[in-house]
This record gives structure tokens, C-alpha cells and sequence, in this order.
């Protein structure tokens, strides 16, 4: 990748930013046949993209707000998303519960709603639950008072899974995607942008790159770029912090998740099975600058705890937190009073020196924000018009009928070769930790074919260990330091560096009790 940067002199398309909107840009405009190039700061997902709730969906509050356009919209990239890429994308059920007698008309009918606007691209129909039957789906609600549910589904995946996934989707169709590259100025001649200037903060080696279009995506930075452009510029982003906590699947031994319709500040809460725990969030806490590493507040832990133990039997403690890990929502300014009346809508900008900015939307419409800001930019950039490819085109590892028992199933076609790894080598099918169902194999692959660079990379994105149990995860931390340090020939001095950095990140993950 870093000898193609050296050895391009000019890219149709340079994208800042390696998140589920660079990556999505990055998969549309290599498969349209443009030389696409893209640029990540830290890790791919390394923001928002790998702290969602992971869920691939139409959104049912949306749909109580009545933004029904954003419904549809999400609905239909949730059943190309399930059909292009159905090795990291599973149907789930869901289960609202229901203590007043009009929540179930009410949900009821609205999820019927939510099925017909599916149309074709549904999940599966939903339905009325007796009392019995909503115990049995989720049998350690509180059963107390509880009238019925409602069953409906979604899909569910894993987030930095999928981003790396589309990073080599975009790379097996000719883009160049490079982490650990951090752009930190704008080229521009006769007003206009001709590049950027480029950091590859592992090597410390400065890029000039030229390009035909620049698009910003960078999320919650976004505003940063903006300002490289334009030290004038209005700032658009208002930062929504969400977190969500981690807990043993004890807590709610079932395959359905809960949705809790209304909490106390009138958002939805979701406690849903992922890699055998429990992810439970989220919260809408505006914050007033963006951060890299986001830290879950006392009052967030308080305000999720609270809501969780009064509808389960069997009430967690902060004790009971395996991971607590927060993100940032990019979301546009608007006139709204509260960060959760904001849109979920994307939005695209161009400013006079034609730098093209993308934020806002969801994981869920990626694709759809992709075409969209692509088609603006390819006409700008006067390139040849071509159809965009994304609407039926696989994600790397595609598996049309994916076994979401086998423990490697979100790899796909992937999983083949680090089986092979584990015949070449027993060794490998040692687990990285008693707690943590990922192997060394897995690191090893990661390293060598998912450009992985640091323990933090191998813990958080390419396993989810540092977001399903974060003490084992620092337990673990050593033993991946030294596969890496093997694979990429490093000292012992590299290790413990690498120890110490991943220990000061995973330390905001364990609970404070
Ligand atoms: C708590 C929470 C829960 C959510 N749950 C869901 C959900 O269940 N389903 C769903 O569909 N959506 C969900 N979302 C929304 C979704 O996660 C986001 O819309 C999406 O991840 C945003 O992706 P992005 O690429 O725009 O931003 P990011 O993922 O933040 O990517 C931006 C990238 O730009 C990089 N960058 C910044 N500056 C530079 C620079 N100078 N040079 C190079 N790179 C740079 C950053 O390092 C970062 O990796 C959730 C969001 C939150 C916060």
C-alpha cells in the first residue's frame, strides 16, 4: 500500500477518514473502476464505526419520531447490507415488553408498519406474544406486571468486523487504504484543492498526494478538516456521546434481545446478545469535543444500570461489568433542543475551495451515504460517469449461507485460511486468553493480511476482546505483543511499549466500582 502512495502521482479520489462512510466511499469508487485512495488516522474504525450497538437497522424510534423517509431509506440498505455481506450480518429478534395494556396495540401495530415498509427486503414478520410466550424468548425479564411483548427483527453485526471487511472489499477492487496516516493540511492551488499533505505517523514520512477530489469523512473531526480548509469555518458537528456495558450472557441466557421502548429521557434501550455476552446502551449525552478514546460518564453507567436492572430478575452490578466502552454520534447541527431530536439524516457539504464533506447517517446507510456523495464527487472531478456497483456487490469473505455456530463464521470465506494457519502450525489454536474465544491464529491472520499494527488493533478491531471482557483483555495483552512482535520483527522493547499503551486505553473499559 505505502509503495503505491509513492508511486501514484495523481488519485481520482482521496478520502480522509477510514470509518463505516470512508470505507463505504472507498468499496464504491474502486469497484466504478476510479483510483481510489484512502487515508485513516489511527486504525480503520478506530472511532465511531467500532462503538455502535451493532445493530443493521431501520430504526423503530426513528419511525416513532415519524422520519419515515430515514426508515425506508435504512430499511432498504439493512436488506442489501443482510444480502451483501450475510457472513457478518444475522437476523435478530427482538422482544418489546409490554407492562401497560396499549403498549401492545400500540408497538403492535407500529412494527406491522415497520415489516410493510420492508417490503421484500424483511427480516421476518412480526408478532403478538402472550405473557408465556415473551417469558420463554427472554426468560429473565421481570415477569411482574408484564401483559405480553412484541416480537420483530432486525439485523445485528459486528461493526470494526465489518469495516475491515469493507477496507479489503475496496483494496481486492484496486484502492490503496492506509492506517496510521493522518492528513494534517489541504493542498490547494488557485483556491482550489489539488491534496493533502499526509503523515504516516508510523514511519514518520510526510506524503504531498494529489488528487481530483477530496472527501472529508472523518466523522466527529470533521469540523478539524473543515478548518484546514477554512480557519473561518462555521463548525457543523455536535458530538453525541452513546455508551454501552457489557455483561455475562447469565444475564440474559437467550438468542432474542430486549428493546426497551421508552427510557426515562424517552430514547430506546437495547440489551442484545453479541459473541456470547450481553451489550446493553445506549445513552445521548452531548459532549463538547470530540475525542479518540470517549469515556463512558458515572452518570451514563448510572442511567443504564438503573434502567437495565428494573426490567431483568436477575439484576447486574457494576461488579458484573466485563466492558464499558463509549462513541461519538457525528451528527449535524440543527435546530433542535436535544441531541436526540437531532437528524440521523447524512449530510453532504461542499465548500468553495471544493472540498467535499460527508457526516452524519448511520453504520446501517453507509452504502446509500457512499453513492450519494460519490456521484457529486465524480461530476465535480470530471471522471468518466459510471453506474455505481454497490448495490449488489459482495463483501470480502461473502458466504451465501453462513453456519452462525462455527466459532470463525463473521470471517466468511476468510476462515478457511486461518484454519490453514492452525495446520501448519498447532500452536495457533491456543486461545489468547482462557475468557476470550479468539485464537493466536486469529492474530497471526490480522497481522498478515488485515494490516493490523498494534496490540490495541488486535484486541479492539480485529478481535473484540477489549469490548467483551476488558481485564482479559490486558491479560492477553502480552501474549498477542508477542505474536505480533514475531510476525513483524520487533523487540522486546516494542512489546512493552506496546503493553503500556494498550493497558492506558483498556483501563477506561473496566468498571469503576
Ligand atoms: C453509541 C452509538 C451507537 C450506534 N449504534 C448504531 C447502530 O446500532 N446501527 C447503526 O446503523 N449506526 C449506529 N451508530 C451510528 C454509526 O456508528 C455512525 O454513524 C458511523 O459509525 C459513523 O462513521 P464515520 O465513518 O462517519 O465516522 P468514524 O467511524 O468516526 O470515522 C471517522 C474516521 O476519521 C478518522 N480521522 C479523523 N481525522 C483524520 C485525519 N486528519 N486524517 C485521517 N483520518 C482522520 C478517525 O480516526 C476515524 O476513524 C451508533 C453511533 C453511536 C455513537
Amino acid at each position: 500500500m505505502l509503495d503505491a502512495l509513492s508511486s501514484t502521482t495523481l488519485w481520482d479520489i482521496c478520502i480522509i477518514g477510514g470509518g463505516a462512510t470512508g470505507l463505504g466511499i472507498a468499496v464504491d469508487a474502486a469497484s466504478r473502476g476510479y483510483k481510489t485512495l484512502l487515508l485513516e488516522k489511527y486504525d480503520f474504525a478506530k472511532g465511531t464505526s467500532s462503538r455502535s450497538t451493532k445493530l443493521v437497522h431501520g430504526g423503530v424510534r426513528y419511525l416513532q419520531q415519524g422520519n419515515i423517509k430515514l426508515v425506508m431509506e435504512a430499511l432498504k440498505e439493512r436488506g442489501l447490507l443482510k444480502k451483501n455481506a450475510p457472513h457478518i450480518v444475522k437476523n435478530q429478534s427482538f422482544v418489546i415488553p409490554n407492562y401497560k395494556w396499549w403498549e401492545h396495540p400500540f408497538y403492535g401495530i407500529g412494527l406491522k408498519v415497520y415489516d410493510w415498509m420492508a417490503g421484500s427486503l424483511g427480516l421476518g414478520p412480526s408478532r403478538f406474544l402472550s405473557k408465556e410466550e415473551t417469558l420463554e424468548l427472554t426468560p429473565t425479564l421481570d415477569p411482574e406486571g408484564l401483559k405480553g411483548g412484541v416480537l420483530y427483527h432486525d439485523g445485528q453485526f459486528d461493526d470494526a468486523r465489518l469495516a475491515i471487511h469493507l477496507a479489503m472489499t475496496a483494496a481486492d477492487h484496486g484502492a490503496t487504504l492506509i492506517n496510521y496516516c493522518s492528513v494534517t493540511n489541504l493542498l490547494k492551488a488557485d483556491g482550489q484543492i489539488e491534496g493533502v499533505l499526509a503523515e504516516d505517523t508510523i514511519h514518520k514520512k510526510f506524503y504531498e498526494i494529489k488528487a481530483k477530489a477530496v472527501i472529508n469523512a472523518t466523522g466527529v473531526f470533521t469540523d478539524q478538516i473543515l478548518k484546514m480548509d477554512d480557519a473561518t469555518a462555521e463548525s457543523i458537528i455536535s458530538p453525541s456521546q452513546g455508551i454501552h456495558l457489557v455483561f455475562d450472557k447469565a444475564f440474559l441466557p437467550s438468542d432474542t434481545a430486549i428493546m426497551i421502548p421508552k427510557t426515562d429521557d424517552g430514547r430506546v434501550l437495547f440489551a442484545v446478545p453479541w459473541h456470547n455476552r450481553i451489550i446493553v446502551g445506549t445513552t445521548d449525552t452531548p459532549v463538547s469535543n470530540a475525542s479518540e478514546e470517549p469515556k463512558a460518564l458515572e452518570q451514563e453507567i448510572d442511567f443504564v444500570m438503573h434502567h437495565i436492572t428494573r426490567y431483568l430478575t436477575k439484576d447486574p452490578t457494576k461488579k458484573d461489568i466485563l466492558s464499558q466502552f463509549a462513541g461519538l454520534r457525528p451528527l449535524v447541527k440543527g435546530n433542535a433542543k436535544s441531541t436526540a431530536a437531532l437528524a440521523r439524516d447524512h449530510h453532504i457539504s461542499i465548500s468553495d475551495s471544493e472540498l467535499i464533506s460527508i457526516t452524519g447517517g448511520k453504520w446501517t446507510t453507509y452504502r446509500r451515504m457512499a453513492e450519494d456523495v460519490l456521484e457529486i464527487a465524480a461530476h465535480k472531478a470530471g471522471l468518466p460517469e459510471v453506474e455505481c456497483k454497490t448495490r449488489q456487490l459482495p463483501v470480502h469473505g461473502y458466504k451465501e449461507t453462513p453456519d452462525y455456530e462455527a466459532p470463525l463464521y463473521y470471517y466468511g470465506t476468510d476462515a478457511a485460511n486461518i484454519l490453514s494457519l492452525v495446520n501448519a502450525d498447532k500452536s495457533l489454536s491456543e486461545l489468547i486468553h482462557p475468557r476470550l474465544n479468539f485464537t493466536k491464529a486469529e492474530i497471526v491472520w490480522a497481522v498478515q493480511q488485515e494490516m493490523c499494527m498494534t496490540i490495541e488493533d488486535a484486541l479492539s478491531r480485529r478481535t473484540r476482546a477489549l469490548l467483551l471482557d476488558a481485564k482479559a483483555a490486558m491479560e492477553a495483552a502480552p501474549i498477542v505483543g508477542n505474536i505480533l512482535a514475531k510476525e513483524m520483527k520487533k523487540d522486546d522493547d516494542w512489546i512493552k511499549k506496546q503493553v503500556d499503551a494498550f493497558n492506558s486505553v483498556a483501563k477506561n473499559y473496566l468498571p469503576v466500582l
